[in-house]
């Protein structure tokens, strides 16, 4: 459970409106009684497994030295043994995920739903359906539905060649993704 706005993250802007009832949320679900301490070597395979499945650079890894459990972009600090555990750093990673999206929201809904992913994956079925049973009682929002690319709309313009509209939700300026989806339709 990081306390807000320690290193270097972004958005710092952004409101972290919804941390108290994200933390009531996961405090009453079992998976967060799993006290069993993960050996450094666990805590690297855990941390290297969800940096790989959510396609991130895995962070630097600190386990002492510290007096805050928190995350970056790039580092995940544990500094006390009881927070060396599956359940916090399944958390702990979903905020290192949530910084190196361009959605970065803190515990904000985009975290939330990234945090659900990650329990799923990471911890089982029976743990997801139980967070998020949890956080519809206590009032997190989270995001529905993934990022969604709009699908190229190909349009026949006057000289009979193709042209395409609507490339990328996300980046419409992505020349990459317009030569790529040209070279499909040809
Ligand atoms: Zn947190």
């Amino acid at each position: 459970m990081a306390i807000s706005y320690i290193g270097n993250i972004p958005n710092t802007h952004v409101r972290d409106h919804q941390r108290k009832r994200l933390y009531q949320a996961e405090e009453e679900c079992s998976f967060w009684d799993d006290i069993n301490v993960l050996s450094i070597n666990n805590i690297k395979h855990l941390v290297d497994n969800i940096s790989e499945w959510a396609e991130i650079k895995p962070p630097t890894i600190i386990l002492e030295g510290n007096t805050h459990v928190y995350a970056t972009q790039d580092t995940i600090v544990l500094p006390y043994t009881d927070t060396q555990t599956i359940p916090f750093i399944c958390h702990e990673m979903s905020h290192v995920i949530n910084y190196n999206s361009t959605n970065a929201d803190h515990h904000g809904r985009n975290f939330a739903y990234t945090y659900l992913k990650v329990v799923r994956q990471f911890i089982g079925l029976k743990s997801y359906k139980e967070l998020l049973g949890s956080f519809r009682k206590h009032k997190v929002k989270y995001r529905r539905k993934r990022m969604q690319r709009r699908g190229p709309k190909i349009m026949t313009i006057k000289n009979g060649r193709k042209s395409i509209h609507n490339i990328a939700a996300e980046n419409p300026s992505c020349k990459i993704c317009k030569l790529f989806i040209e070279k499909q339709i040809a």
